[in-house]
């Protein structure tokens, strides 16, 4: 397509990571990036986040893609599976390299842990990129603040050295951290608006700084409230979350619509997915989803 035409059509994304079946927390953040993709009459990716391929679970890929097309999404275009994206990563690294922004990380775990704060103190600054031992490669954090308008949580900001400090890109085991894989394909896919869990408002900082140093776009950012267990904790796989049955999927949907403030009407208790579909396509409100449960930047 052309790349002129494209560019002011919306592309939003859902990008899962394969580490299990989808639940009721991934179904949720697929509903409301789906329906605000339709909405603005845009395309919707699917982009399986398998960076990490040490949490990697077989099959679990065409698990979650099959529960998808039983839903009834649709979406546009090959699924991008980050594994095979190595080479576009490793470029992005040599961009931030020849700003001379990244030092080899040796610290241990443990004495991460032990300097406190939570925030790296920058132990390793002074290391040379030639240095042939074991390690991480971190980012310089300037002080910097990053500032964003979040469609559902509203004005955030933080500054990146008081706040984020030094943050790996690329991991001791070799393989590239998700912060830096997340900002290339997001650029490579000319996404507009990333739709997602609010577990990732957190991250939005680093990738918006990591887009500033590449020279990408920004995209707008909507961060999706959390679900939560009775106990109140996040419903997470990690957590041993329920895989959804899609037997139960116009329930399901009906759900997600409600827990999004969508007031789905009572009639459509007796519709079919489609109509269910018809209907939220037609009333998706971004507005309404609550941002009642903001959560602090810091938690
Ligand atoms: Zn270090």
């Amino acid at each position: 397509m052309d790349k002129i035409i494209n560019a002011d059509k919306y592309i939003g994304r859902f990008a899962p990571s394969p580490t299990g079946p989808v639940h009721f927390g991934t179904l949720l953040a697929a509903v409301g990036s789906y329906l605000q993709a339709k909405k603005n009459n845009g395309d919707w990716i699917i982009r399986m986040e398998d960076v990490d391929i040490t949490r990697k679970v077989d099959g679990s890929d065409l698990e979650i893609l099959h529960t998808l097309e039983a839903f009834g999404f649709e979406w546009q275009g090959e699924v991008l599976y980050q594994s095979k994206q190595t080479e576009c990563y490793r470029y992005a690294l040599e961009q931030l390299i020849e700003q001379s922004l990244v030092f080899p990380c040796i610290c241990s775990r443990k004495q991460l842990v032990e300097s406190g704060s939570g925030i790296y103190p920058g132990t390793c600054r002074t290391r040379s990129l030639q240095e042939k031992s074991d390690h991480a490669l971190r980012l310089l954090a300037e002080d910097i603040t990053i500032e964003f308008d979040d469609l559902v949580m509203g004005r955030r900001s933080q500054n990146m050295a008081s706040q984020c400090g030094d943050f790996v890109i690329k991991r001791r085991d070799g393989l590239f951290a998700y912060q830096l894989a997340v900002v290339v394909d997001d650029q490579l896919q000319d996404i507009t608006e990333v739709v997602r869990g609010a577990d990732l408002l957190d991250s939005t900082p680093r990738q918006i700084y990591l887009q500033q140093l590449l020279g990408y776009s920004t995209p707008g950012y909507c961060h999706l409230p959390l679900a939560v267990d009775a106990a109140g904790n996040k419903i997470s796989k990690s957590e041993g979350a329920a895989r959804v049955d899609i037997k139960n999927r116009e329930s399901l949907l009906r759900h997600v619509l409600d827990f999004l403030g969508q007031k789905p009407p009572a009639d459509l208790c007796d519709a079919d997915i489609s109509e269910i579909w018809k209907w939220a396509t037609e009333h998706w409100d971004i507005d309404l989803v609550s941002a009642a449960n903001k959560i602090p930047l810091h938690t």
